[in-house]
């Protein structure tokens, strides 16, 4: 009985679900590809099929992920010919491509959307390399990238920016001209990069359609939001690492289980492959993420060198349903369950057996939800989002106290989410104000959602007066521009006055510093 349920239960489910599920898995369409398939080597566009600019990421000492995605008229799928396309690459050390020193063919599938990722690999660490792409007669504007370093180097510095939450209703994307600026060798995206739901009027910006459910809604959701030019530059200018959080698919969505009640599993897994797909054919992503129908594995790891190692997780596909049901709760009940996880067994033990082999001074976790426990309630009264990592918080404490048992090096955890900032101490016992501080949290302000922002928010200003961990908190716009050296971490966080119109400027309201072997962040 033990064994049987155990094997049932491998996405989380009891049996009579669990048979729900694999009927479901097995009515998925097979991407359908033929070995004969005709190739077409010179289409006929009628215009311009690089409307989506062109990407990279996932970067390596040795590679990295080339995109780009053919289409005349991004926002109606199917425009293009329902045919597979031939396309070139050029890398070249030049932005004239005087020097190219790797080119090749890569396949644009229909099956795709025409999406198109190359994985580069040859290439020397940290450096700086220019691509582009043809397809028939016409080529795309050229990409700059920047390979990794070596595993084994020390680089005098990196430079980052991250940022999440962009809801294109909400307003313009105003921090993005800014940090095409700065010099960075990476941007890191924590999710919510799309957002669900229908158009609406009366806002700043509107989207396309209703609430996104099909595969052809959510292509054409990515594509309203990519050609938003501030966004397509930045792709276009620095490598990327992305991660999803829930708008992806759906509001506070957990494994199995839609914000909604009454969704059947088929119908939310078939949902879910809509989404997981689209977001695939969008990013800049390995093959290794490949989506298998409704699982995708977007946990992974990019290392710069012996300075940061890169640990980038998914915090909503394989957690258990928040306890409590949604929203702002004590710390009671089912919080305390001990089955109950936020990474799943299998990235729990990935992310600590890399942790331990991590050889790099600072060991960053890119993800979704705030990890330090903030309690917004009033007075006695003790609230809790329940969406965060204080709703699953005996994976919250064993992450914690496994930072501090196996010594892990500087662990700096960067969440997205909740569109404010916030600098918290990671202490072990959060209950016990002499609680060793054992990890630092910074979490990025959104890049739209929630508009405007900036005005002082009671709620806001009381959890950060009530909670001892907190260091700062910020209630503008966005994004987060992070500098490490191997004896400090230097983090500025930028402000854009205002997204309801385009053309902010960009202020720096905070800046803190990490010291290489004590964590916690100090006002600079
Ligand atoms: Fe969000
Ligand atoms: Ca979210």
């Amino acid at each position: 009985m033990q064994r049987c349920q155990k094997s049932n239960r491998r996405y989380g489910l009891p049996r009579r679900e669990f048979l729900k599920y694999t009927a479901a898995v097995s009515a998925i369409p097979h991407l359908g590809l033929r070995a004969g398939d005709p190739v077409t080597i010179q289409p006929r566009f009628g215009g311009n099929p690089f409307r989506l600019g062109v990407a990279s990421g996932d970067p390596e000492p040795d590679g990295i992920v080339l995109w780009t995605r053919l289409a005349t008229e991004p926002t109606v799928p199917e425009t293009m010919p329902q045919e597979i396309i031939k396309t070139r690459w050029e890398v070249a050390t030049d932005e004239s491509f005087g020097n190219v020193v790797q080119s090749g063919t890569a396949l644009a599938l229909p099956q795709l959307g025409h999406s198109v990722h190359v994985e580069v690999a040859g290439l020397k660490p940290h450096h700086w390399y220019f691509y582009r792409f043809h397809a028939g007669s016409e080529t795309s504007p050229v990409g700059r990238t920047r390979t990794a370093p070596a595993k084994n180097a020390m680089p005098d510095r990196m430079r980052f920016a991250f940022t999440s939450c962009q809801h294109y209703e909400s307003g313009f994307f105003n921090g993005y001209p800014h940090m095409q600026k700065e010099d960075l060798d990476l941007v890191i995206h924590l999710g919510d990069y799309i957002y669900e739901y229908a158009g609406q009027d009366k806002r700043p910006r509107k989207h396309i359609g209703g609430e996104i459910v099909g595969l052809n809604d959510y292509r054409t959701r990515y594509a309203q939001y990519r050609l938003d030019q501030t966004l397509q530059e930045t792709h276009r200018l620095f490598p990327w690492l992305v991660t999803w959080d829930d708008h992806e698919f759906d509001n506070n969505y957990a494994d199995l289980v839609s914000e909604q009640d009454g969704v059947s599993p088929e119908e939310f897994l078939a949902r879910r492959m809509n989404a997981y797909q689209a977001y695939y054919e969008f990013m800049p992503l390995r093959r290794r993420s490949f989506p298998q129908g409704p699982h995708m594995t977007l946990y992974r790891r990019c290392q710069f060198g012996r300075l940061a190692n890169f640990h980038v997780l998914d915090t909503r596909q394989y957690r258990t349903d928040q306890p409590n049901g949604d929203h702002q709760k004590p710390m009671t009940g089912k919080v305390f369950d001990t089955t109950a996880t936020m990474l799943g067994e299998k990235q729990e033990h990935w992310l600590m057996a890399n942790l331990l082999k991590s050889t790099s001074t600072w060991n960053v976790l890119a993800q979704q939800v705030m990890m330090a426990p903030l309690n917004r309630g009033e007075g006695d009264q003790r609230r809790y989002s329940m969406d965060q990592w204080p709703g699953y918080e005996i994976s919250r404490r064993r992450l914690l106290k496994f930072f501090h048992e196996r010594s892990i090096p500087n662990p700096v955890v960067l969440t997205g989410d909740i569109h404010l900032n916030w600098v918290n101490d990671l202490q072990l016992d959060f209950q016990d104000p002499k609680s060793p501080t054992v990890g630092t949290e910074l979490v990025g302000t959104a890049m739209t959602s929630g508009g405007n922002g900036g005005n002082q928010i009671p709620e806001y200003e009381r959890a950060a007066a009530q909670n001892d961990f907190v260091r700062w908190y910020n209630s503008n716009r966005g994004y987060v521009s992070c500098e490490l050296t191997p004896k400090m971490w230097t983090t500025d966080f930028r402000a854009t006055p205002f997204v309801d119109k385009p053309g902010s400027p960009i202020l720096t309201p905070a800046s803190f510093v990490i010291t290489q072997g004590r964590p916690g962040a100090e006002k600079s």
